[in-house]
């Protein structure tokens, strides 16, 4: 390979440390790229990926880098976004936004015009919104508002075969017709449907519920791209439609002595339509250094947050539910109190408080099971048998997330001192899928697909599986774009790198 081929008005790096510091995202792997392209415009994509062709490189399309399941990095070009194509062209209800602009910066310039994006994640002062879009981000909110899928208006995307495709416009022929025929089957497929139908609201792995949701081409390929890891087309402009800030009419912390009534005062409050349900275990309670999270009661055994923001009365309703629950503390935090700023600041630190107390004790936290997905009647039942196998397994396990949209992070702890871990997390990534799949969840929600969990779609989905490789067939047919991240995925363990420290 010889970069000095490549000519753009970007630039390219193949020094070492810097090779090394793309050979990693937020997940457990390493692989050093050959090559990290930072462009400045479209020209010096469409210029990469003739270059990629010419080399026989893979090209992986990286934004924040904060991904937790390795599909940011790859051994061929890294095309870094976050050092040049980072700006917002058009702030407004109607926004446009390059892919590496970091998502807290975008926050901050849309609240000064009191407009909010709903899709927040607990990474978002690391995240952008390429990354946002290639992952179909969420965030405690995606319980009233969906995930960044309902905001996204239209795309302006290159494809693998160096074509700039705007979805606003007419897509180009072979796409349109191409989408229009994968569609079609679809809809007459009623087992593959029904198989999909039957997952839950956020899980990952091509959109295929979009199949059925948009007749516009154009429409139907953006929908289809959110989400998509980067394996589809890659992303030089995002048009979303945002929405006028509801502050918060109230939030309520509840921490619980009893599971069962847990999940049932879960379901009961989702009923409300909160903004936000999170929840913790009584372990992340332990290691969260923070104010409101951290009761260290030894007979509580999860905490809940409920959000709400349509009325003062409809808070007042979820509070009547708690109050019926044995719970050892409830907190009634008003709207834009310290105590709220708190709670959510407590909220952001869980994962970086497990990764001290891990420090601390020398443990691993691979993010292997983080990203569970399911039906939120089925919590209760999920979480004893993921208690009872961690148990069975000998791995202490933290769990928190999003019970709202029923999505949580299962961070099992993993002792490096006592050798085949690799055998280790093999066994909980396979129990844990058994587990999952018997209740129609997924390993692939909210953090999407990716090398630690893509191997389970084909067994998750069955049928249905064949047109995630007919849309990639369709968009991508060398497979040039994030190879061996959703598709021919090694086993998973390969390419991890359990280095001290480093999780
Ligand atoms: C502490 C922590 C908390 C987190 N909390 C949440 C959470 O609450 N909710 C949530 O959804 N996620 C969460 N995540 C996961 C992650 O931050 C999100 O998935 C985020 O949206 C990724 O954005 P990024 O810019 O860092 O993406 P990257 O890591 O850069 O990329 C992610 C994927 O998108 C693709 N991609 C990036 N840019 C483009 C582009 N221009 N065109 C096409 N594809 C592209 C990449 O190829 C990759 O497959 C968390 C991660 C951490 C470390």
């Amino acid at each position: 390979m010889n970069p000095y081929n490549l000519d753009i008005s970007g630039d390219w790096d193949t020094d070492p440390a810097v090779l090394e510091k793309f050979s990693r995202d937020m997940s457990a792997y390493r692989i050093v790229p050959a090559l990290v392209v930072a462009p400045k415009n479209e020209e010096d994509v469409l210029r990469t990926l003739r270059f990629a062709h010419n080399e026989g490189l893979g090209i992986v399309s990286r934004s924040g880098g904060s991904d937790l399941s390795g599909a940011s990095i790859g051994p061929g070009i890294i095309l870094n976004f976050k050092k040049y194509f980072n700006r917002a062209i058009r702030l407004g209800e109607d926004a446009i936004v390059e892919p590496g602009m970091i998502l807290d910066d975008f926050l901050k310039k849309i609240s000064a015009h009191n407009l909010m994006l709903p899709a927040v994640p607990s990474s978002s002062a690391l995240c952008a919104l390429g990354g946002n879009v290639g992952t179909r981000a969420t965030g405690p909110r995606t319980a009233k508002y969906g995930t960044l899928d309902a905001f996204v208006t239209s795309l302006r995307f290159i494809t693998a075969g160096g074509q700039v495709v705007d979805t606003a416009q007419s897509l180009p022929d072979d796409l349109s017709t191409g989408l229009r025929r994968i569609q079609q089957k679809f809809l007459d497929d009623a087992a593959s449907r029904a198989i999909v139908d039957r997952r839950p609201f956020i899980a990952g792995g091509y959109n295929l519920k979009a199949l059925t949701q948009y007749s516009d081409m154009g429409e139907l390929a953006a929908h289809l791209l959110v989400g998509s890891i980067g394996t589809l087309g890659i992303v030089t402009e995002i048009r979303l439609k945002l929405i006028d800030k509801r502050p918060s009419q109230g939030t309520l912390v509840a921490h619980f002595r009893d599971y069962e009534e847990l999940a049932a005062a879960a379901l009961r409050l989702k009923a409300l339509d909160p903004a936000a349900l999170e929840y913790s275990d009584a372990s992340c309670a332990g290691h969260v250094n923070g104010k409101i999270l951290n009761l260290e009661d030894p007979g509580m055994v999860g905490t809940m947050i409920a959000e709400f923001d349509a009325s003062f009365e409809q808070a007042q309703e979820g509070r009547k539910i708690l109050e019926t629950c044995n719970i050892s503390r409830l907190w009634v935090i008003s709207s834009a109190s310290p105590e709220e700023a708190a709670l959510w600041q407590d909220r952001r630190r869980t994962q970086p408080s497990l990764l001290k107390y891990c420090r601390q004790k020398s443990l691993l936290l691979p993010p292997i099971i983080d990203d569970i997905a399911f039906h939120l009647k089925d919590f209760g039942p999920i979480s004893k048998e993921l208690g009872d196998l961690m148990r069975r397994l000998g791995h202490e396990i933290s769990v928190y997330g999003h019970l709202g949209f029923g999505s949580i992070h299962a961070r099992p702890y993993f002792d490096p001192a006592q050798g085949g871990l690799e055998e280790q997390i093999e066994t909980v990534s396979q129990e844990a899928f058994k587990i999952l799949h018997k209740y129609n969840g997924t390993l692939v929600g909210e953090h999407n697909a990716g090398r630690s969990r893509s191997v389970y779609l084909e067994m998750e989905l069955g049928p249905a599986y064949t047109y995630l490789h007919e849309i990639k067939k369709l968009f991508d047919p060398a497979d040039l774009l994030n190879p061996g991240s959703l598709f021919d995925t090694d086993p998973i363990c390969t390419h991890m790198d359990f280095s001290p420290m480093r999780h």
